[in-house]
């Protein structure tokens, strides 16, 4: 579990990755401007900063800069509108360790935290193991029955999203803001089709339906 900063001003997407966060095991906490972001991420409390550029009193970059400039080596993902990711890397200058372009899926996030947090050391499980499934995060390998699975990345994300919540039922908006992203249409099938292919692979009784509710991974 990571102490993870979100600054972003926007409610709507704020709330996307606390979520998100708090159900891959972190502890996530919400900055509303720059300033609000200086202070916490000058705490030394926190592991890891998702910072968006547009904020109120200081922007991104501002808080980039003045962290930076207290020698902080807090890793820092950039959030950025996906028209001025020119104009958001030429103004990092190596300040920040990644970035995402607005829109994104929350698993892209997910990722890249991961890979930040490991890249600090932190002790990050990367295997996920539900009965006779297991997926390496690392190697993005999956086995049935000790049988290798080719996996597309999306499928993946979709599995990834059941064993990290075994026997739980999981409706298609979960199942679509997690996958897919905050921006997709919730009247697509998109995650049923996906559910199949997945049954597909790993095995049609493995993802049980349950009616008017969503779906849910046998344990
Ligand atoms: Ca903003």
């Amino acid at each position: 579990m990571a102490a993870i900063l979100i600054a972003e001003d926007e409610p709507r997407i704020a709330a996307f990755v606390e979520k998100g966060l708090k159900a891959a095991g972190h502890s996530p906490t919400i900055a509303r401007d720059g300033r609000e972001a200086l202070d916490h991420a000058s705490s030394g409390e926190f592991d890891l900063m998702v910072l968006d550029i547009g904020l109120a009193v200081l922007d991104g970059f501002q808080v980039l800069e003045a962290l930076r400039g207290q020698g902080s080596q807090l890793p820092v993902i950039i959030l950025t509108a996906r028209d001025s990711v020119t104009d958001t890397v030429a103004g990092l200058e190596g300040g920040a360790d990644d970035y995402m372009a607005k829109p994104f899926r929350f698993e892209e996030l997910l990722a890249r935290v991961r890979i930040r947090l490991r890249d600090q050391g932190g002790a990050q499980s990367v295997q996920l193991t539900t009965a006779d499934l297991s997926l390496d995060l690392r190697t993005r390998m999956v086995s049935v029955s000790g049988r290798a699975v080719e996996l597309s990345s999306r499928e993946f994300a979709l599995l990834e999203t059941f064993m990290r919540h075994p026997g739980q039922v999981l409706s298609r908006e979960q199942l679509l803001s997690r996958v897919w992203g905050y921006d997709f249409d919730p009247g697509s099938n998109v995650v049923d089709v996906y559910v199949r292919y997945l049954r597909n692979k790993i095995g049609g009784d493995r993802i049980l339906t349950v009616r008017g509710a969503g779906y849910r991974l046998v344990t």
